[in-house]
């Protein structure tokens, strides 16, 4: 018994032991040198500046790739490869190929966005939107509307140009219909303008899927449908009550199309290392920072390749490091790790916008997101955590930093508030989803967006002590009984209803 006793603990003793030295020796993988090479190797002239998209951000992805198949990652991208690609190229309203269609017994109507309609707000682009029609209109709708559910359902919105429209369509959106067709009496010349206008041109992935369909049209074009169906216009505009009503014998479709004028493509690189425990190996966390930058200006000054070594080849560096260190035999934690490099950040947040609408693994998996965007300038000693107080990540981030002073790094709270940087990097579309963040940031400086942010800058020390700081918070929160939780506050003014 007693014998029995001392092998177990003796054991017991060895596991944690051995798991120690697997934590230790990824975390001795974390250095200066390794740092500076790869911020070297990224923010290359030869990288040309890593625009979205362009050969140079395709050249990075690829370096990303091969080093992730050496750590022996595996991949998160498409069809079994480590990239995650999606559709950067230049797209416009497909004016003939879209149409709003009204059907009511045998009068049928097909208004198409040339001439008789706009788009108020894009969504669900390459299809088309049917459902059961509800009527809105005549005064102090919003009150009616309150005990009415309008999910799946579309709203033909009567609408009187001597009122403003916007708060109308703003408490129908919060209802989450399928789409809303605002009939107008706005006047020709206006109304020719708002349909000129939807013709520009977009750029970008379409993540539009989520929100609902906005359509504006004249009421020349419906009202003898409408009719047909007993919906009279001009007396529902004159009411002096409320109008919400379902119209059953009138069917409405809204079909929006996009045009693509080039067919470019930007990569997301993602590796993936699955934990140690059976059960909390199905929970993931998200390392990340976005690998594009914003390309070459031409004639703007003598260096025309704005290299963008703080920003952010310094946080794409250190989710490399990382996938590194966490690789190292007896150094991952007991639940997964998705490495992820986003492109399209500078243009507007696209790469993570495009993960987060397509993750390899459910949303609902991912217990956090450690974003890092500029990490390598400024104080050697501390570093912004933004998003500290609205989950309890920032106290366990307080936690590690405390039991690791050798360090030398002390996360402190968001310094500029007003700057809201909570909404300006890659982790915000996991927040906004309902992932908890931290977002590790050294705030900006004179060479921000210039072409003197250059490798040569950055200090490789300080940023190798940031990356072992987030290297040891990642090894606490994937080994903790628990996922990390928002503040229920935080949570409801952050995050978005799906
Ligand atoms: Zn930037």
């Amino acid at each position: 018994m007693f014998l029995r006793r001392i092998t177990l603990v003796a054991l017991f003793a060895a596991t944690r032991l051995g798991a120690q030295n697997g934590v230790t020796s990824g975390l001795e993988t974390i250095t200066p040198i390794d740092v500076r090479r790869r911020v070297l190797i990224i923010a290359d002239d030869s990288m040309g500046g890593r625009d979205t998209p362009s050969r140079g951000l395709e050249r990075t992805a690829s370096y990303i790739a091969g080093e992730f198949r050496r750590f022996g990652l595996q991949p998160g991208g498409d069809q079994g490869s480590y990239l995650q690609r999606f559709n950067v190229g230049r797209r416009q309203l497909d004016g003939p190929g879209s149409a709003i269609e009204l059907a009511a017994g045998g009068t049928r109507a097909r208004v198409t966005f040339e001439r008789d309609a706009f788009v108020l707000q894009r969504a669900q682009m390459q299809t088309a939107i049917d459902g059961p029609v509800v009527v809105v209109g005549g005064n102090g709708a919003g009150a009616a509307l309150t005990a009415v559910d309008l999910r799946e359902k579309i709203v033909l919105l009567v609408h009187d140009v001597r009122r403003s429209r916007v708060p109308a369509i703003a408490a129908l959106v919060r209802k989450q219909p399928a789409a809303i067709v605002v009939a107008t009496n706005l006047d020709g010349v206006a109304f020719a303008a708002l349909v000129a206008e939807q013709f520009g041109e977009q750029a970008g992935p379409s993540l539009e899927e989520r929100t609902t369909a906005v359509v504006e049209v004249r009421d020349g074009a419906i009202d003898e449908a409408l009719r047909s169906a007993g919906i009279e216009l001009a007396g529902i505009r004159a009411s002096r009550t409320a109008v919400v009503r379902e119209a059953k014998n009138l069917a409405v479709r809204v079909t929006l199309r996009d045009r693509f004028l080039d067919d470019a493509s930007a990569p997301n690189v993602v590796g993936i290392l699955e934990g140690s425990d059976p059960r909390l190996r199905n929970e993931y966390i998200v390392f990340s920072a976005h690998m594009d930058h914003v390309g070459t200006r031409h004639g703007m000054t003598a260096d025309s390749i704005w290299n963008g070594a703080d920003d952010d080849a310094s946080g794409t560096t250190g989710v490399i490091e990382l996938a590194e260190a966490f690789s190292r035999p007896g150094a991952r934690p007991r639940r997964s790790l998705i490495f992820l490099t986003v492109s399209g950040e500078e243009h507007g947040l696209w790469g993570s916008g495009w993960f987060t609408a397509h993750p390899p693994v459910p949303l609902a998996r991912i217990v956090a997101d450690l974003n890092m965007d500029m990490i390598g300038r400024n104080w050697r000693d501390t570093i912004v955590a933004i998003g500290k107080e609205h989950s309890d990540l920032g106290a366990t981030l307080d936690r590690v930093a405390r039991a690791h002073r050798e360090l030398r790094m002390h996360p402190i709270n968001d310094l500029w508030p007003d700057e809201n940087f909570y909404y300006r990097s890659d982790h915000f579309n996991f927040a906004r989803r309902g992932v908890p963040i931290l977002f590790f940031f050294n705030g900006v400086h004179a060479d921000y967006h210039e072409p003197s942010d250059s490798p040569d800058k950055i200090d490789a020390e300080k940023e190798s002590r940031i990356i072992r700081l987030v290297y040891l918070l990642g090894q606490e929160i994937g080994n903790a009984p628990n996922r990390p939780r928002w503040n229920p506050e935080s949570y409801r003014r952050i995050v978005q209803p799906e």
